[in-house]
């Protein structure tokens, strides 16, 4: 689960991690009023958005940037006017921009010296590791092709924690000289500490700035937090936004059903999250795209089913399905069933079908081809995933 910046300055502040004081603003008028209150000529305006790059970014009637600097409160509220309801688009959204709903307003330091600093989970050493560099402000990715020696790697030992001869070692390979060394250490720690207490995925700050008075602070901040401790955290569940999240994701979360949209037309319904990539990976061989990644589950249930079938019918991507189960403690006659449920449902709303392909295997398989026939459905059967994977993408062309 993603957070915006202006949540990330919340949980920074609890953590004693330095960043420039602001807040987030939902009008121009806020923001004005956040600008006045803040008690400086220099500011800075971000867009609110779960995607980077919003620096070089563009919105779509062509405003440019979706951060700006400026001096005064009346600035701020004209460049909030600009950016509020207008999608912005960056490197990292995709042609389709993201709307920009909020903006921080904050107040803006005098850069000297942009870095990169992340914490992420190593999943090749089953630890945390930090991941730095000398290049901050710009696309990190480019900076690992291009100059790959200017990233530096700091595993962290999981249990024994971040230790002060690697603050201080990263402090030094990072430029820090004897004056600012603290500072820097400091935050290095502080930052460690929060990514552990509230079991981040990924703790990214670009840039992690040095001020031209020697303060360092975290200028930008993303985190991602792993969604299977979220229970731990429901401080951080109330900070979810998904207006930013993939509608189609957002609804099978309800029904707790593994669900990754993606951008292709043939829907998958799988059970097993292995026989799902297996399953993606055979249509991409015979030439097709998936529209998602959907397993769902060992033990799902028939109105499970039917929710996940509903969903995927609801992509208007979608021009074809491929129900591909294997029957084990999930049963085919209750996939089967709820196939036929949810089709029966949209039907009555009279809402488009597309072409359904069905391969079975497994526990009760004669029962679910029984109940598939006898329902009428005007569905393809499939002998094996081959055979299944070459019809599906036949009915797509
Ligand atoms: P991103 O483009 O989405 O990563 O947004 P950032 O918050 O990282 O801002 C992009 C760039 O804007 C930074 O790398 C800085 O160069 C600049 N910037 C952001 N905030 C400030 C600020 O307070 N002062 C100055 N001088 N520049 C800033
Ligand atoms: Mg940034």
């Amino acid at each position: 689960m993603n957070i915006h910046e202006y949540q990330a300055k919340e949980i920074m502040n609890q953590f004693g991690v330095v960043n420039p004081k602001g807040e987030v603003a939902t009008t121009p008028e806020q923001a004005e009023a956040i600008a006045r209150s803040l008690g400086t000529n220099s500011l800075v305006v971000k867009s609110q958005i779960h995607a980077g790059g919003r620096g070089k970014g563009t919105f779509t009637n062509g405003f440019k940037g979706g951060v700006h600097l400026c001096k005064t409160a009346s600035q701020a509220r004209d460049i909030t006017a600009q950016m509020l309801g207008q999608t912005l688009v960056t490197h990292q959204t995709g042609p389709e921009g993201r709307l920009v709903r909020k903006v921080l307003v904050s107040e803006s330091v005098d850069i000297a010296r942009e870095l990169y600093f992340a914490i992420v989970m190593d999943r090749t050493l089953s630890a945390p590791v930090i991941i730095a560099s000398t290049e901050g402000g710009m696309d990190i990715e480019t900076v690992a092709a291009q100059s790959p020696e200017k990233i530096i790697r700091e595993p962290i030992h999981p249990t024994l924690g971040i230790q002060p001869w690697q603050t201080r070692k990263l402090a030094k390979k990072l430029g820090f000289g004897s004056s600012d060394m603290r500072g820097a250490c400091r935050m290095f720690a502080s930052l460690y500490k929060l990514f552990m207490a509230n079991d981040c995925s990924m703790v990214e700050i670009n840039p992690l700035v040095q001020t031209k008075g020697g303060e360092v602070l975290a200028l930008d901040a993303k985190f991602n937090f792993d969604e299977n401790a979220l229970f731990r955290h429901p401080e951080i569940q109330t900070m979810r936004d998904v207006e930013e999240e993939d509608p189609r994701e957002v609804e099978a979360a309800k029904y707790n059903l593994n669900y990754i949209g993606l951008t292709g037309n043939i829907a998958c319904m799988v059970n097993g999250a292995g026989l799902a990539m297996a399953t993606m990976d055979i249509i991409k061989h015979y030439g097709g795209e998936p529209a998602n990644f959907l397993d769902v589950g060992g033990g799902a249930t028939e109105s499970q089913v039917t929710e996940a079938f509903k969903i995927l019918v609801a992509d208007p991507n979608v021009k074809a399905i491929l129900v591909n189960i294997f029957g084990g403690i999930m049963k085919c006659d209750i996939i089967a069933q709820g196939v036929i449920n949810a089709y029966r449902t949209l039907e009555r709303k009279e809402q488009r079908l597309v072409p359904l392909v069905v391969r079975l295997e497994g526990t009760n398989v004669e029962q679910g081809k029984e109940l598939l026939k006898n329902s009428g459905l005007p569905l393809l059967a499939a002998d094996d995933l081959a055979d299944a994977a070459r019809k599906v993408v036949n009915a797509v062309k």
